[in-house]
C-alpha cells in the first residue's frame, strides 16, 4: 500500500500569505488576496497602544501606519472568510531577551486579548523579529500554540517539518519569487510531483508602500491565484489539516484507516507501484477500507 496525504478536495498543492504587524495597508492586500481567491493570516501585536488603548484615527498617509482597535475590528469582520488573524506577541518584544515569565506572558497575553476581542481560538502564532531560540519554542508550547512562523525561509515547496520553527518557502522581497511561482503552478503528478506541495510567503504590507510596488504581489497573486488544483488557505487551516492527517489511525498494514477528528482528511492511495490511484476521502468518525480486497 503507498498512501500519501492530498489537500481538500483531493489537491497536491496549497498556497497561504502570512503577514505581519496590523498595518493600514492590510485592507489593500486583503482586497487583492479577495480578488484572485487567496487566502492567508494577519500577525497582530494586541498590547501596543494604538490597539490596546484604542487612540485615534490612524494617520493613513504614513506607510506603515498600524490599525487602531476600531479599525482592526473592522478589518476582521470584512475579512474573516479569507483572513486568520494570528498573535505576533504583546508589545512586539524579541522572546530571546525575556526572561521565562515575561516571554509566556508576551504570548499568552497577547492570545487572550485576541481571543477576547474576536471571540474565536487563536492558535498561531508569528515570532517578532523571527527570533525563536529554544527557551522561546518552549514558552511557545506552553501557551498552546499549533504553530509558529520564523523569519527563516526555504526556498522550496517542503512541509513543514516543525510547525513550532516554521520557514515559509520565500518572503516576497525575494529575487526568486516569479520563478518560485512558476515552478509552483506548472508542478504536476506528470511533472514527477510525488508530494503535497505548499507555498508560502511572507512579509509586512507596509513594504509595498515604502517601495512602491505593490505590483510585485499583484503578479505573484495573478500567477498562483483563482486555480482549481490548488487549496488556499489560511496558516491555522493548513496546520489544523495536518494536524488532523497526523491523527489518522491506520492499520498496522494501511489497508484500513479510521479519522477521530472533525476534520476530512483526503488521502491518494495505490495498491501498489504503477496501480491505479484513487483518491479516498475520510470523513470524521469513519473507519475507511483503503484496499478493498480486505473487503472480500
Ligand atoms: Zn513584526
Amino acid at each position: 500500500m503507498i498512501v500519501n496525504m492530498l489537500f481538500p478536495g483531493g489537491k497536491a498543492k496549497a498556497f497561504t500569505l502570512s503577514y505581519d504587524d496590523g498595518v493600514e495597508s492590510d485592507f489593500r492586500l486583503a482586497d487583492l488576496m479577495r480578488k484572485y481567491g487567496v487566502k492567508g493570516t494577519f500577525n497582530i501585536n494586541s498590547g501596543i497602544k494604538r490597539i490596546r488603548d484604542d487612540l485615534d484615527q490612524p494617520d493613513f498617509e504614513e506607510p506603515r501606519c498600524r490599525m487602531n482597535r476600531r479599525r482592526f475590528l473592522e478589518f476582521f469582520e470584512k475579512n474573516s472568510d479569507i483572513a486568520e488573524i494570528a498573535a505576533h506577541g504583546l508589545t512586539h518584544a524579541s522572546l530571546s531577551l525575556m526572561d521565562q515569565g515575561a516571554a509566556t506572558w508576551e504570548l499568552i497575553s497577547d492570545r487572550k486579548n485576541l481571543e477576547d476581542m474576536l471571540g474565536i481560538p487563536c492558535r498561531g502564532l508569528a515570532y517578532a523579529y523571527g527570533t525563536h531560540d529554544d527557551k522561546g519554542v518552549e514558552a511557545v508550547k506552553a501557551c498552546g500554540f499549533r504553530y509558529a512562523r520564523t523569519t527563516k525561509t526555504t526556498g522550496d515547496f517542503s512541509l513543514p517539518s516543525d510547525p513550532l520553527r516554521w520557514a515559509c518557502t520565500c518572503k516576497h522581497t525575494n529575487p526568486q519569487l516569479m520563478e518560485l511561482a512558476k515552478q509552483f503552478v506548472e508542478a504536476s503528478e506528470e511533472n514527477e510531483m510525488k508530494i503535497p506541495y505548499l507555498f508560502s510567503v511572507w512579509g509586512h504590507s507596509y513594504e509595498f508602500n515604502l517601495a512602491d510596488n505593490w505590483n510585485v504581489m499583484e503578479e505573484l497573486l495573478e500567477c498562483v491565484g483563482n486555480r482549481d488544483d490548488i487549496w488556499y488557505c489560511t496558516n491555522i487551516e493548513f496546520f489544523n489539516y495536518l494536524h488532523a492527517y497526523h491523527s489518522l489511525e491506520f492499520f498496522a498494514d494501511q489497508t484500513k484507516v479510521y479519522n477521530p477528528t472533525a476534520v476530512p482528511v483526503t488521502l491518494r492511495v495505490m495498491l501498489a507501484r504503477k496501480d491505479p490511484i484513487r483518491i479516498v476521502t475520510v470523513n470524521p468518525g469513519e473507519l475507511a477500507v483503503l484496499d478493498p480486497r480486505t473487503e472480500k
